[in-house]
């Protein structure tokens, strides 16, 4: 689809390109000059993977791709855990990033907990766009070690994920690069896990459940949802469940209290979801509020007690932050058809194991 505008989700001001906040302070989306339209028949027309739903996506003149998307779906009865560690650079981030990285056309600044920086730093490799991260001094080794491969320019800054966001407006600002990260264009990617998920299972699951750290992922799946039920592609939406570390829970007590967002120093292994200022908070609550959802914590000693089972019983690993959706899955009632979006790879973080 063709980009139309950026529109603030608080104001409502549009702005003619991707700016990482509007002047409001609040997140953009973007706007389209058409409604997406395809029948079933014409998506599966195209091979299986992130870009066989391209109707639903902006339009890219070069299409910069690793294959990313169709990730295992695997079933146990009424329970369905969707690999997104399977993608290209071992997270969900990548089918963000093959639209970011189509679309930005000069060099790329991006600031990262590990997993956004390795996918942006590969796909700029392909690309042969120049590429800056900045990262967290706390980075997990083996996510520093992943961003270098690709040949990225790394800086790491002291503190945590909020002063590396900081870090890279400025660099981007000073040198015109173009700022990757979560924002419009990126939440447009992450759409297909939530197309993809429809797809594999043929039907809408009751709930769908997803780790929370800048809340962008849960927005997007909500996003994702709403865009096939007008499109006439599924009758029901399901119910959204976001799942925080207790150690970085502000869309948490945001929730709870209704009080509004506040900033918080992250204390938390789950270093992927250790964004203590999120920049989709807003729109995660909408989103979570909208599919009559709900938000769990989770202590970092349930984190590593629920990635041993769920290793041990499905044969499945993941990072810190990726097991969340198994580790909140004890606190919810009803034998439901539920997915569990398990957002990165087990061997990108292998310190608590
Ligand atoms: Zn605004």
């Amino acid at each position: 689809m063709k980009i139309h505008a950026f529109q603030c989700v608080a104001c409502q001001q549009q702005h003619p390109t991707q700016l990482h906040q509007c002047t409001c302070g609040a997140p953009l989306r973007v706007l389209y000059t058409s409604k997406p339209r395809a029948t079933w028949q014409q998506i599966r027309k195209h091979q299986a993977g992130h870009w066989r739903y391209a109707p639903f996506l902006p339009d890219v003149a070069r299409r910069i791709s690793l294959d990313e998307g169709h990730t295992p779906l695997v079933t146990d009865g009424r329970l369905h855990f969707k690999l997104e560690g399977c993608n290209p650079t071992g997270s969900f981030k990548d089918r963000g990033t093959t639209v970011e990285i189509s679309l930005a056309n000069r060099p790329v600044v991006c600031a990262t907990t590990g997993n956004m920086g390795a996918s942006v730093a590969a796909y700029c490799a392909q690309a042969k766009l120049p590429c800056t991260i900045v990262l967290p001094r706390n980075t997990p080794l083996q996510k520093k070690k992943q961003i270098s491969i690709y040949g990225a320019r790394v800086h790491t800054v002291p503190g945590h994920y909020t002063h590396a966001v900081e870090q890279a407006r400025h660099i981007a600002e000073r040198t015109q690069a173009y700022l990757a990260g979560d924002y419009a264009l990126r939440r447009e990617g992450e759409k297909t896990v939530a197309y993809e998920i429809l797809d594999q299972l043929d039907y809408t699951p009751d709930r769908i459940i997803c780790p929370m750290g800048n809340g962008t992922l849960v927005s997007a799946v909500w996003q994702g949802l709403l865009d096939f039920k007008r499109a006439g592609l599924i009758r029901q939406l399901s119910q959204l469940i976001g799942v925080q570390a207790s150690g970085c829970a502000p869309i948490a007590t945001a929730y709870r209290t209704g009080k509004g967002l506040r900033a918080v120093h992250p204390h938390t292994i789950a270093s992927a979801v250790a964004c203590g200022d999120p920049l989709d908070g807003l729109l995660a609550l909408r989103a979570i509020k909208e599919s009559c959802g709900a938000i769990f914590t989770i202590s970092d000693a349930d984190i590593i007690r629920a990635r041993h089972a769920m290793a041990r019983e499905y044969g499945i690993d993941a990072e810190p932050a990726g097991v969340l959706p198994y580790a909140a899955l004890q606190r919810l009632k009803g034998n439901k058809q539920t997915v569990l979006v398990i957002t990165g790879n087990g061997m990108k973080d292998l310190k608590h194991v």
